[in-house]
């Protein structure tokens, strides 16, 4: 199948229209038109090739929403006209330890990326959700729920499970005390589903600026991580943090706001991070930890989550051919708080 789509071609090249094929329907594939797609720091990070693994020309995006027009002749739990996403992944191998688990995100054999990855049977690479058509494996396609807001639920898929995941691996409910480092687009998500779940949420920033917006968001509290008296009364109140912070950062004036056996988790800087103290982890038992996205069923489990709790996030709706200039305000995190592109506006952006 033809389409078309915004690639990177190099590190230092703009996006721009790229013309490519989709493959043929396997018999357990999913074709859809993507209606929206959530554009996230992964994003701009693989078109530079921040991290080194980037396959160009690339396609990016993992925050997708469309619609099935076609399904192979071994697809049971889909059919054409249906309302369906796609995240960060797009094949596992299936029978490891993690996969049986319903945890392809942590495959032994490694996940195959939405874009810039892989295909297991092809070996050809994987474009993602920056264009028109999609075809994916129907054990990673995940239904949308009726009653939520299309055009806002592309960003669910990445920054809303990379935040659900952690609250539910550690047990957040009501009565826990969960603290947000960073208020951009992963903050503010993990903001409203730990507020969701029942959560007494905290956002902590350097400055005061933000403690209006953290509050309208659902955080009950603001601590402005610059005060040392502050810091030093929320001393051993938190269960969890979660450390959205994208760039490299010191840890060490949050440690000590873990309570016994709290963790503080890592989902925002992929690469390294300030030396660390190990002093508050010792004497307290805390932790530090990571976590990406989640698996397929959690996924499911969020949106659906999300439809009953009425949890959106707050988007800016773009056209596509204002990708590159998305990427440079994202830069400047000049974004409330999800850009998210509507792919109506690919056809003519490309011509
Ligand atoms: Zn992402
Ligand atoms: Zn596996």
């Amino acid at each position: 199948m033809r389409t078309i789509g915004y690639a990177a071609q190099s590190p230092d090249a703009p996006l721009a229209p790229f013309a490519f094929e989709r493959r043929e329907l396997r018999p357990n594939d999913v074709a859809m038109d993507i209606l929206y797609c959530g554009v996230c720091h992964s994003d701009l990070h693989t078109a530079r090739n921040d991290w080194g693994w980037t396959i160009y020309p690339a396609v990016p995006g993992h925050e997708i929403v469309g619609r099935v027009t076609a399904v192979g002749s071994e697809v049971t739990r889909y059919t054409v006209g249906d309302t369906v996403a796609v995240g960060c992944m797009v094949d596992s191998c299936q029978h490891c330890d993690q996969c049986r688990k319903g945890e392809e995100q942590l495959c032994r054999e490694g996940n195959t990326g939405t874009y810039s990855s892989r295909d297991r049977l092809t070996g050809d690479v994987t474009h993602g959700g920056y264009s028109r058509h999609l075809v994916v494996r129907e054990e990673f396609v995940l239904r949308v729920p009726e009653g939520l807001d299309l055009a806002r639920a592309a960003p669910l898929l990445c920054a809303g499970i990379t935040t659900y995941s952690p609250l539910r691996t550690w047990n957040v409910g009501p009565g826990s005390r969960v603290g947000v480092i960073g208020l951009g687009g992963l903050g503010h998500m993990a903001v409203k589903l730990a507020s969701g779940l029942g959560a007494h949420v905290t956002v902590l920033s350097r400055t005061p600026d933000k403690e209006a917006d953290a509050l309208e968001l659902g955080a009950d509290a603001f601590l402005v991580s610059s005060d040392a008296d502050a810091m030093a009364q929320a001393a051993s109140g938190f269960d969890l943090i979660i450390d959205t912070v994208p760039v490299r950062h010191d840890l060490k004036p949050y440690l000590p706001l873990l309570d016994v056996d709290g963790t503080l988790v890592l989902v925002g800087q992929v690469g390294p991070m300030d030396e660390m103290n190990t002093v508050p982890l010792l004497l307290g038992r805390r932790r530090v930890a990571g976590s990406p996205i989640g698996g397929i069923r959690e996924t499911q489990e969020m949106l659906d989550f999300c439809a009953r709790k009425g949890i959106l996030p707050d988007c800016e709706m773009i056209r596509m051919d204002q990708i590159n200039e998305a990427y440079e305000r994202m830069e400047r995190s000049d974004v409330r708080y999800r850009f998210v592109i509507d792919m109506a506006s690919l056809t003519e952006a490309a011509a």
